[in-house]
């Protein structure tokens, strides 16, 4: 096993101190959250840091909070257990709930964070995307004051986000899904320890038979988890029909840009976005509540 470089660590009271210390120290310091994704890319020397600044310690991160009618925020400190064990997420945001039940590993989910999960920016991400099918918001904070972006902004390319070497994500907010709404997350893995070859999330609201609203989200099919925004486009203000749901399918498959890899070919992964994107709004429809 490769050996840490050492590094200098610093603890913050508060988000300020935190960007404060990251705008010293420039691009050589790095957020430290749960660490499961961070230390093991520092052992094998894909991430350099000089300076980890650990958040763990600053006060209000680690809260959930419903804010009734309106939505819902947790902070960058919430834990993944924390968020499973959530009676409001369990409740109102079941998808989110099942992108982290599925995670086979307790110490990940005990360690790491939604927040961490989504700063990594890898396209497999479960987490992300639910996210990206609850219409995200991001609370972003740097010296200068702070910033409120959507999860699909934020996530800029393959292991890229938005973020300047400053800033420090402390929040996400999640809508409250209107009435007429269903949801349903999938994902497609080899075996249950594996990450995704593909995973879909669907959020759809539904007025009288006819898609009011819909967010479809496919991860691991792209550089980024994205929204199939022309599937989107196309069901939005349509019947809700068997023949509307398998176009739509079709079209979420023909909008991913897939790779072939050691866990799926390129073509599989096309294939079977449609075939989860039909599974899922056929489940999501389901699922609508009154
Ligand atoms: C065994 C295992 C199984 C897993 N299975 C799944 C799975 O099935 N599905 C899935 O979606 N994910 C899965 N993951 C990924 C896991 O969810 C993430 O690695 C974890 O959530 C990262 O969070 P963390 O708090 O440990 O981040 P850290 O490792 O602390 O940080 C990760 C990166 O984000 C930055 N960062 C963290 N917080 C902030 C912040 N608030 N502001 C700015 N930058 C920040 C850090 O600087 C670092 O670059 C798995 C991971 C493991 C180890």
């Amino acid at each position: 096993m490769r050996v840490l470089k050492p590094f200098d660590y610093f603890e913050p009271g508060t988000v300020k101190e935190a960007a404060q210390f990251l705008t010293t120290h420039g691009g050589k310091a790095q957020v430290l959250a749960g660490g499961i994704d961070l230390i093991p890319r520092m052992r094998i020397g894909k991430k350099e840091a000089d300076y980890l600044v650990n958040i763990r310690k600053i006060p209000g991160l680690e809260t959930i909070e419903a804010s009734g009618a309106n939505g819902l925020k947790f902070g960058a400190m919430a834990t993944l257990h924390s968020l499973e064990a959530s009676k409001a997420i369990q409740d109102d945001y079941p998808i989110l709930y099942k992108a982290i039940h599925q995670i086979s590993s307790v110490q990940a989910k005990n360690m790491g964070t939604a927040v961490g999960n989504i700063c990594v920016a890898t396209p497999a991400s479960d987490v992300a995307t639910a996210l990206f099918a609850l219409g995200a918001e991001l609370t972003i904070e740097g010296v200068d004051g702070e910033r409120k972006e959507s999860i699909q902004k934020f996530c800029v390319d393959y292991g890229r986000t938005s973020l300047k070497e400053n800033e420090i994500v402390t929040e996400v907010f999640l809508p409250r899904p209107p009435a007429g709404t269903g949801s349903a997350f999938m994902n497609l893995i080899r075996t249950h320890a594996d990450i995704a070859k593909v995973s879909i999330a669907v959020a759809i609201t539904v007025r009288d038979g006819v898609c009011e609203k819909v967010r479809i989200a496919v991860g691991a099919a792209a550089p980024t988890v994205f929204r199939a925004i022309k599937t989107e486009a196309a069901l939005k203000g349509q019947k809700v029909t068997h023949e509307a749901i398998n176009e739509a399918a079709e079209t979420a498959a023909g909008e991913t840009k897939p790779i072939t890899d050691l866990r799926s070919t390129a073509e599989y992964r096309r294939e079977m976005t449609g075939v989860l994107a039909r599974r899922a709004m056929e489940k999501a429809l389901q699922q609508v509540k009154a």
